[in-house]
């Protein structure tokens, strides 16, 4: 690994962070020591309970069976809602940031209360029960999180789809778990931009005949087609519902949510959460990883179609009574500063977003970002991919002026939270390193022969242990659920990522193990290139795979996109590979370079190097599932300019 700067543990003055290091320290060594007696403690600090729990935990990874808290009652929306209005009622739960800056809503916890209770009780006046499936395919506003909490309220199952995926893509997801009703808008808004959400429903619904309800919230004035059996106009028909409703006593282990995994490796895997161990680790990760404190005002700028709005927007945040920031709208509308904005707007101390966000505004420069004051913020965070230092500085120096912690989160769909991370005030910082694990989290790196790795090395990511927020199976096929996660390595949870610890036990994510280079019997992770690369002051983003190579087995090629301004030219491309031989060494140094506009990638920003692979490997014929993709005519493209 090339050389590595640390930065010490930065101080708030005005706050005493929750953890320091030595309590780090203390508390990590409890949860892994006796992990049942650490977990039921804080099952009883983060969560209120109908009726206790019969035992903390039940796992078997070698059967995938995963159990905690069974036999315990409780409601998530009761958690995250009622009872927060003994002292919060008048504090507003959600701000809401239209797309358009001159739109926002302040919601109380008295509010959310009132909208969720009628919510709930109209799903129940179209039949929905505890234990039914409920399609949300909306656009991020304040409803979204309406509908998912009504459904945790009676029970019933949601599976919320990107308001940006396909006709296609919501169809197969609605077919795939079986969901009877549907919950949308007549049309979403982005970067100015109207999104046709109840079109590409009656699109998707032309073959989803189980299909026999469709809430249709009308937030855009577009015009719509309208079906009188199945359609339902959402502000009108809750003018009749009572803003009270009792919530469901639910069993820990009953589930709470279905979610479709984005797609970077394949076809998409309804990945099952359920309630009380989810629902205690979203809180418990939000409250450390963010040092969440009282007067904060929380912003993740995740959609609530992916796990990170859902345990980061609503569960994690409204489970400890915080006041969260829902955004509809996109980072560069109506201009670059838009974040930066929204944060002085709204006095925002705690901000999380993703590296391809951050590297696209640091391709605009850093004057959107030092016009704005940011004098709000404490603390930073990152979750999607690896964070490569270059952008990890950017994000620290110019939008945190060096006094703002970055965690850099890992974790995933699978995992429900954050599973490793810095936390502010515990961990001192090393740019590219989501460091230490969280507690009860019990990593481990393996070699090809399954054998456990000590001290620094390099190997695939597993869990030893299992921990609450763990997905418990995949929809409709548990056998799929042991085969991706157990079948691998026996007796462990395999992430599918890579990653190096070094020898102060700090993590480092290599990428996934599918993207894994062996170039003349050398493993190299696709991030270490790819942050040279963008180390660069030409390069904005890159994207490194494999291809067959006669003599070192697999070549390095590599998709540059470039910094605006910039024009790639053939001694550019010499420049760039002599960069990476230089930064890593002659071994990594790219035997082909493609410049690219566009790289593609999930509609999470996740780049998609399965795809990129088949690009390099002219093996497009086989280019696999692309239904998750955000822009379908960028390989096209890439296939067009191929070397
Ligand atoms: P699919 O599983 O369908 O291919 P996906 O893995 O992109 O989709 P997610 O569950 O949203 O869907 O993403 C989890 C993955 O994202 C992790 O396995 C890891 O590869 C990457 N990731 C997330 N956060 C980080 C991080 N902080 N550092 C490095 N990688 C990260
Ligand atoms: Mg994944």
């Amino acid at each position: 690994m090339s050389e590595v700067k640390t930065y010490p543990i930065i101080n708030n003055p005005q706050y005493e962070p929750h953890i320091d290091e030595d309590t780090y320290h203390r508390m990590y060594q409890q949860s892994v020591l006796d992990p049942d007696k650490f977990w039921s403690r804080m099952a009883h600090q983060f969560v209120d309970w109908f009726e206790p729990w019969e035992e903390v935990s039940n796992v078997d990874f070698n059967k995938a069976e995963i159990s905690w808290f069974k036999g315990g009652k409780l409601n998530v929306s009761y958690n995250c809602i009622d009872r927060h209005l003994k002292d919060k009622a008048e504090q507003t739960a959600i701000i809401w940031e239209g797309d358009n800056p001159e739109q926002q809503r302040y919601i109380s916890y008295q509010e959310l209360h009132d909208e969720v209770c009628r919510f709930a009780n109209a799903l129940k006046a179209r039949g929905v029960k505890k234990g039914d499936r409920v399609c949300i395919y909306m656009p991020m506003i304040p409803e979204v999180g309406y509908a998912m909490l009504a459904c945790a309220r009676i029970g019933a199952v949601h599976s919320v789809v990107f308001g940006g995926f396909s006709p296609e893509a919501l169809k197969t997801r609605i077919l795939d778990s079986d969901c009877q009703v549907l919950i949308t808008a007549d049309a979403g808004v982005r970067g100015g931009k109207q999104v046709p959400l109840k079109a590409n429903a009656d699109e998707a619904l032309s073959s989803c005949p189980n299909v026999h309800t469709v809430m249709v919230v009308k937030s855009q004035n577009a015009d719509i087609a309208w079906n009188e059996q199945r359609d339902v106009d959402y502000n009108e028909f809750k003018k009749d519902m009572e803003a009270e409703c009792t919530p469901e006593v639910m069993d820990a282990e009953d589930p709470l949510f279905i979610l479709y995994t984005s797609g970077s490796t394949g076809k998409p895997k309804g990945v099952l959460h359920t309630t009380g161990g989810y629902l205690l680790y979203t809180a418990m990760t939000h409250k450390y990883v963010f040092d969440y404190q009282d007067d904060d005002i929380y912003w993740c700028t995740a959609d609530a179609g992916w796990i990170t709005g859902h345990s980061y927007i609503f569960y994690g945040p409204l489970a400890n009574g915080a006041t969260t920031l829902v955004f509809e709208g996109v980072p560069n509308y109506p201009s670059t500063s838009r974040f930066w904005e929204v944060i002085d707007k709204h006095n925002v101390s705690i901000f999380y977003t993703a590296p391809t966000a951050i590297r696209a505004l640091m391709a605009a420069g850093d004057e959107a970002v030092t016009k704005t004051s940011r004098q709000s913020l404490r603390v930073l965070g990152s979750v999607g991919e690896p964070i490569n230092p270059e952008a990890w500085e950017w994000y620290f120096n110019v939008v945190g002026e060096q006094r703002r912690p970055i965690v850099d989160t890992w974790w995933q769909t699978e995992t429900g939270g954050i599973m490793i991370s810095p936390l502010p005030g515990a961990t001192p910082l090393k740019p590219g390193s989501a460091s230490r694990p969280f507690f009860g989290v019990q990593p481990a790196l393996l070699d090809v022969d399954a054998k456990e790795l000590d001290g620094a090395a390099n190997g695939s990511l597993v869990m030893k242990h299992s921990w609450p927020g763990q997905m418990r199976s995949i929809w409709g096929d548990h056998q799929r659920f042991y085969d991706t996660y157990f079948s691998q390595f026996p007796g462990y949870y395999f992430s599918g990522d890579g990653a190096e610890r070094d020898a102060d036990g700090f993590y480092w994510i290599t990428g996934r193990m599918d993207d894994v280079l062996n170039v003349s019997g050398h493993r190299m992770g696709t991030a270490e290139i790819e942050s040279a690369l963008v180390l660069h002051p030409a390069v904005a983003e890159a994207a490194v795979v494999g291809y067959p190579h006669d003599i070192k087995g697999q070549g390095i090629y590599v998709f540059v996109n470039l910094m605006q301004g910039q024009q790639g030219s053939e001694e550019l491309k010499s420049e760039l590979v002599a960069h990476v031989a230089k930064e890593i060494g002659p071994i990594a140094k790219p035997d082909k370079l493609q410049f690219a506009d566009d790289l593609p990638k999930t509609r999470s920003g996740k780049i998609m190097r399965r795809i990129l692979r088949k690009v390099a490997e002219d093996d497009v014929e086989n280019i696999g599932d692309t239904s998750t993709l955000a822009e379908p005519a960028v390989v096209a493209k890439l296939i067009r300019e191929k070397l």
